[in-house]
Order: C-alpha cells, then sequence, then structure tokens
C-alpha cells in the first residue's frame, strides 16, 4: 500500500498515452474484466524489477473549455501535487517547443525528481536530435520510441531509483478505509459527521512521501480507523479538482490505499456512470465494499423506497451483489452510527480465513447435492480447495481439468462458500487449478 506514483507530463502528441499503455497495457490484461465496468486509462499499477508504482497520464485529465496553454499548465499541476516522480516527455520528432519550455517553468517549482523522456526515437539516427533537450534543465535525458518498445527499460530504471526511501512497514492493526463517490454526494460531510461525534478521538497522521492525509480515529470500543485521504476530500479550490477524470483519479489513488471502500451515493441522483467506473475498479483491486446513500433524508419516501432503491442499485453494480447497502443522512446523521461497526465487521470478512478442512466439507457438500458438469462426456472433478490469501479470500481449487469448470458451476461454488461463511462486503476469488 501506498506505492509511489509516477506522473507523465508533457504537451498533447508527444505519445504520453502510448507509453503509459506500454508500461501498464500487459498488467491491465490480466486483471479480471468485469462486464459493466468502464475503464479509462489515466491511472493505473505498474511494476518494473519488483517495485510497485502507480501511473497517472496527466494528459488524460482534459479540464474543460480551457484553453491550450491552461490545460497542460493545469496537467503539470496535478504532477506537482501528485507525483513522486514526474516523467516529463517531449518528441524527438517536433523537437524542442514553446509549450515543452512552458511545462519546465512550471516543473521547476516541484520539489521532486522530474526525468526527461525524449519519445518518439525510433532509430539511431533520431538520437543525433536529443541534445537540444538538455537546455530544458533537468540533467539527463532519455531517449525512448513508444511505437518500437526501445529504452524503456532505462527510464524506468531511471524513475525506479528516484523512488522515495519506502515507509518503514508498521505493524498496525487499525482498518484502512475511504469514502469515494462524485463531488457533491456528501463525502465531506459525511467525514465530519463521523469525526464530529464525541465518541471518537481524532489523531491527523500527516503522510510523509505523499501529500495525502490520512485520519486516525478510535472509536469507544477501542477500534481503531485510519480514514484515507480525508485531505484530498476536503481541500478545494483548484480548477482541475472540480473536473471529474481528477476526481476518478483521486478517488482510484484512495482505493489502492484502503482495505474498506465506502462508495457514496447521492439518493436524490441514483447512480451514473463515474459511480461505475470508481466501483468497478474497487471491485477489481479486490477491496471490501460498502454502498452509502446518502441525502436520505432529501427524498420523500414511502414504504416501497428502500427497497426500489436498493433494487435499483443491485441492477446497476451486479458484480456487487457481496456488498451491503446503508441509507444515511450526514445532515440528519440517521444511522450514521452504524458504519464503524459494519466497516470492522466487512474488514474482518476481507481479511478472514478458512481452514482447509472446513473448506473442503463445504465443497464435497456442494459436489453432493449438485453434481459437476460434464463436457463431451468428461465430468469435471474437484479434488480439493485451500484459500491462499487473503484480502480478499482467495482461494485455490484443484480440478481434473480446468476447462470442464463451467462459469455457473463456479459461481455455485462460490456461493456455496459464502452461504458457510460469513463473506458479505468482500469480493471472493476463485483460482480454478489442474491437479498435478
Ligand atoms: P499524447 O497526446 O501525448 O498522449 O500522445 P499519444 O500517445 O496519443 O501519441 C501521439 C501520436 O504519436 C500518435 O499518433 C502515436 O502513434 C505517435 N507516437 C507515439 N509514440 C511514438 C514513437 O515512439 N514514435 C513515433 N514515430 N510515433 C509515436
Ligand atoms: P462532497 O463533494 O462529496 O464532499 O460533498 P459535500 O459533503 O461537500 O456535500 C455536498 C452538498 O450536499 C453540500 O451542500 C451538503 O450540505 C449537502 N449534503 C451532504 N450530505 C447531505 C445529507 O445527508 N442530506 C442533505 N440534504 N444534504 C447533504
Amino acid at each position: 500500500m501506498g506505492y509511489p506514483l509516477v506522473a507523465i507530463v508533457g504537451r498533447p502528441n508527444v505519445g504520453k498515452s502510448t507509453i503509459f499503455n506500454r508500461v501498464v497495457g500487459d498488467r491491465i490484461s490480466i486483471v479480471e474484466d468485469t462486464p459493466g465496468v468502464t475503464r479509462d486509462r489515466i491511472y493505473a499499477r505498474g511494476e518494473w524489477l519488483g517495485h510497485e508504482f502507480r501511473l497517472i497520464d496527466t494528459g488524460g485529465i482534459d479540464i474543460d473549455d480551457q484553453p491550450f496553454m491552461r490545460q497542460i499548465t493545469e496537467q503539470a499541476e496535478v504532477a506537482i501535487d501528485e507525483a513522486d516522480v514526474i516523467v516529463f516527455m517531449v518528441s524527438a520528432q517536433e523537437g524542442l517547443t514553446d509549450a515543452d519550455e512552458h511545462v519546465a517553468k512550471i516543473l521547476y517549482r516541484a520539489d521532486k525528481p522530474v526525468i526527461v523522456a525524449v519519445n518518439k526515437v525510433d532509430n539511431f539516427e533520431m538520437r543525433s536530435e536529443i541534445y537540444d533537450f538538455y537546455a530544458l534543465g533537468f540533467g539527463e535525458v532519455y531517449p525512448i520510441s513508444g511505437s518500437h518498445g526501445i529504452g524503456l527499460g532505462d527510464l524506468l530504471d531511471e524513475v525506479v531509483k528516484n523512488f522515495p526511501e519506502a515507509e518503514e512497514e508498521v505493524e498496525d492493526d487499525s482498518i484502512r478505509f475511504s469514502f469515494i463517490g462524485r463531488p457533491n454526494v456528501g463525502k465531506s460531510s459525511l467525514v465530519n459527521a463521523l469525526l464530529g461525534e464525541d465518541r471518537v478521538i481524532v489523531s491527523p497522521i500527516e503522510g510523509t512521501t505523499r501529500d495525502a492525509v490520512d485520519t486516525k480515529f478510535t472509536t469507544d470500543e477501542g477500534d481503531e480507523f485510519v480514514m484515507v485521504d480525508t485531505a484530498g476530500i476536503r481541500k478545494r479550490g483548484k480548477v482541475y479538482e472540480s473536473t471529474e477524470k481528477y476526481s476518478v483519479m483521486r478517488a482510484m489513488r484512495a482505493i489502492d490505499d484502503s482495505n474498506v471502500i465506502l462508495m457514496v451515493i447521492n439518493a436524490e441522483e441514483g447512480i451514473r456512470e463515474q459511480d461505475k467506473h470508481v466501483a468497478g475498479y474497487a471491485h477489481e483491486a479486490g477491496r471490501a465494499i460498502i454502498l452509502v446513500v446518502n441525502k436520505w433524508d432529501a427524498i420523500e419516501k414511502d414504504n416501497k423506497t428502500m427497497q426500489e432503491f436498493e433494487d435499483h442499485i443491485r441492477n446497476e453494480f451486479k458484480y456487487l451483489d457481496y456488498a451491503p447497502i446503508v441509507f444515511v443522512s450526514a445532515k440528519t446523521k440517521q444511522r450514521l452510527e452504524k458504519l464503524p461497526a459494519l466497516i470492522k465487521q466487512v474488514n474482518e470478512n476481507h481479511k478472514k480465513r478458512i481452514t482447509s478442512s472446513v473448506l473442503n466439507e463445504v465443497i464435497l457438500d456442494a459436489v453432493a447435492t449438485t453434481p459437476t458438469p460434464t463436457v463431451h462426456g468428461k465430468r469435471l472433478r474437484i479434488y480439493y480447495g485451500t484459500q491462499v490469501a487473503v484480502q480478499p479470500p482467495t482461494f485455490v481449487v484443484f480440478v481434473n481439468d480446468p476447462e470442464l469448470m463451467h462459469f455457473s458451476y463456479q459461481r455455485f461454488l462460490e456461493n456455496q462458500i459464502r452461504k458457510a461463511f460469513d463473506f458479505t462486503g468482500t469480493p471472493v476469488h476463485l483460482i480454478i487449478r489442474e491437479r498435478k
């Protein structure tokens, strides 16, 4: 958690998104594809030589209706605010431009490492074009070619070298959670309402390497919670902070840093495309999730309203069928007192361990009541299962031939496991393997 963040900046068309896709592309394709999840590639996880990091393509954060220079200014400022290392991308094909120099001037203000990557150096002859870029004043420049995949290794070596010293991992039982949602759904009101309770003791922890500020609090019951990125929610004002892509990026970052995600939905507006995007990311990242319907005070209700709203949510978020739904009001504080216990419960489910013997009883029972499928006369045999990871609970199931494991049967097995153990709020991953 808390992996370093690398931002790519530069004027349009230098090849930022090409490089972004090269660096993260392979990883994106290995995560499961959840139907109904839209994706855009401005924020993703990457890895180089065992170093995990997060990557943002600031070029994807288009600030509405702003003139060109204003756009790239804001994008460079996002990089300065968010990143641990900045990759400043320019193009050997077009050479040094006024826009590049403009970006450079903004980046001089950053007290973070800036690494100049000269893209479109597709062949050896092009290498003579890179020397002009030393004039930008950031020291060494790195020739790369996004189209040909040349030079990326050296660039990433340099990026990794500039990562801040890893913080000491403090052994900590506190429960890390964050409020996620579109602007105006009521996240800061919920934060304030929760922290304003007399029964919580609040102690802010300043982020050391990043500008995130987490807030620690302890309830009467002695449970310790860390509310992640409270500052990101409270901080206001800059132009880009009101843009949708920026808020999505911020949300994804908070998701990476949390175990439990409180996905806030505005009861007055229902679910929007952006909600699906962010919820899908949390699901694929394997986080525990609670759906919080806020502003419940503001809508007219009869005895069917809650059920109808729940149906609406279940229909829009089919893959989140494990997530509990709570209807709250930050304004009247209705049901807010339930949140800490619920967060604690799903957090426990998220890191729950099941012994192999108990798990295999459940699998045996499942197979006894509902026979395994056959394909072309060949029957699926399930030998045994074992839990291999927590957060989220991940089980490997050994079979004679994984090809025979039909999606619906896998779903059935997952449901049987969910029936036997309380996994409310957490995804459960099943990995089907051939027994050697
Ligand atoms: P962005 O606006 O900075 O994100 O730039 P894009 O990644 O969209 O790339 C802009 C254009 O440059 C596209 O037509 C790419 O195909 C092209 N491009 C990207 N990398 C290279 C490269 O290494 N060499 C060449 N010749 N073209 C490239
Ligand atoms: P954020 O952008 O998600 O942090 O949303 P805010 O907490 O700033 O709230 C946006 C607006 O919704 C503000 O005007 C709040 O007063 C209002 N609001 C927040 N929670 C509630 C609620 O539970 N009920 C009602 N009626 N209004 C709310």
